[in-house]
């Protein structure tokens, strides 16, 4: 899997974003070498900031997707806008993997800190999968979340998502500063993250995990989280999590 990195820029500002202070810069140096140095055999991930805000993207898709295979993580707000799915979809995007933090506006909206984003993250991911693009869907583990991975995975299950993945917060920019208040105690995840993969595995949902090594979630098939090292930074267990504005705990 190759990754083409289009742009910083995002109309998300996620609490644990890791390209929050590169943000501003827009589109990176060197995309001309990127597109250059793809393989021709390997399947090609746009990612961001948010790919959707090249000013290109449908050409970089049409470009890249000549014998390979094509995809693109996104927080899918533009797709709400037709006809940029379908437009994506005829130049060779294959599937999209769609950041959503939640099941409810609140939830999600609380970590985008960005009103609007799940009406309109929804309103995308559906253009796209109405489009005949893959819907895959994504999201980090927080300690304002956790609780309600198990619901998440039924709400994603209605949106019509073929493949989920659940990410620990990368121990990287913004997210470093925010470790207290973003990073739950895995003994504390353990319990609804063994009743998200059930829900998952009983709708047929391949349901991917990408969270730290940790010997509290020994035997759940985790997968170790790039730059695990610095997950050691972020162990502060506690028992006390607030639930984000609008939402009230499962537990
Ligand atoms: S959607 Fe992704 S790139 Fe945009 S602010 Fe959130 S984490 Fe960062």
């Amino acid at each position: 899997m190759q990754l083409l990195l289009t742009t910083f820029a995002c109309d998300n500002a996620c609490a644990f974003c890791a390209q929050a202070a590169l943000r501003a810069l827009g589109r990176p140096a060197g995309l001309e070498e990127q597109l250059t140095a793809l393989s021709e055999a390997e399947p090609v991930v746009l990612v961001g900031g948010e790919p959707l805000l090249h000013p290109d993207v449908t050409a970089l898709v049409q470009r890249v997707s000549a014998g390979r295979s094509v995809g693109m993580q996104t927080n899918a707000r533009r797709l709400a806008t037709p006809p940029l799915a379908e437009q994506l979809k005829a130049a060779g995007l294959g599937w999209v993997e769609v950041a959503l933090h939640g099941d409810r506006a609140a939830l999600h909206d609380y970590h985008t800190q960005r009103a609007g984003s799940f009406e309109q993250s929804v309103a995308g991911l559906t253009r796209a999968r109405l489009a005949g693009l893959e819907l895959r869907i994504s999201s980090v583990v927080t300690r304002s979340n956790y609780r309600h991975l198990p619901d998440m995975v039924d709400h994603f299950k209605g949106l019509g998502a073929q493949r989920l993945r659940l990410a620990a917060v990368a121990p990287e920019g913004e997210a470093l500063a925010q470790a207290a208040r973003l990073v739950p105690a895995p003994a504390l995840v353990r319990p609804y993250l063994l009743e998200a993969q059930r829900r998952a595995s009983s709708a047929g949902l391949p349901l991917e995990l990408g969270l730290a090594p940790s010997a509290h979630f020994a035997g759940l098939g985790i997968v170790a989280a790039p730059g695990a090292p610095g997950w050691r930074r972020y162990q502060a267990p506690s028992a006390t999590t607030p639930p984000p504005p609008g939402t009230t705990a499962a537990a």
